[in-house]
């Protein structure tokens, strides 16, 4: 195993908490998070950058992204939208070599409190965090009657 924090987490090696995972990709809570809620999906096998990832790989984080954003706003989260942001490489201030997608809940006229939470990036309580987006992922799934995101035997972290 290499010494990127994001494999770690995968191989369950580094603590985490996930929210979704499958064959392909694992979504975890950011440790720093902008707004209660941001979650990281990163591809299972070690991408650096976009230069290194497999497209369809990067089709399904996507995939995953738009999945766990609508989820956002079916949960407790209760979120109108979201941020989704994929910094490319260092010049792109990417700080974390394992390439992954933010999903960051954003909410009507939360403007003040999305700065403060860029600048204080604190932690929220992790587990009801995560269990809101599980939550949001279920009703999602009973809506359209699919499991995972589409791409191999989906199941919950
Ligand atoms: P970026 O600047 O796009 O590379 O973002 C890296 C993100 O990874 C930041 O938002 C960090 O807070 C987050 N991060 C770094 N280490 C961890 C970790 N061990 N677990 C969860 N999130 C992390
Ligand atoms: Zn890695």
């Amino acid at each position: 195993m290499n010494d990127c924090v994001f494999c770690r987490i995968v191989a369950g090696e580094a603590p985490a908490t996930k929210v979704y995972e499958d064959d392909l990709l694992c979504a975890f809570l950011d440790i720093r998070p902008v707004a209660r809620g941001h979650t990281l999906i990163v591809p299972k096998r070690h991408a650096t950058e976009l230069e290194d990832l497999d497209a369809d790989v990067g089709a399904l984080v996507f995939r995953a992204g738009h999945r766990i954003a609508l989820a956002m706003r079916r949960s407790s989260l209760a979120a109108d939208g979201a941020n989704l942001v994929l910094n490319d490489g260092r010049a792109a201030f990417q700080t974390v070599p394992h390439i992954h997608l933010h999903v960051i809940p954003r909410r009507h006229g939360d403007k003040l409190s999305f700065a403060k939470g860029f600048l204080l990036r604190r932690p929220h309580d992790p587990q009801s965090t995560a269990d809101a987006i599980r939550t949001g992922l279920a009703t999602l799934a009973c809506q359209d009657d699919t499991e995972g995101f589409g791409t191999q035997e989906g199941m919950q972290a």
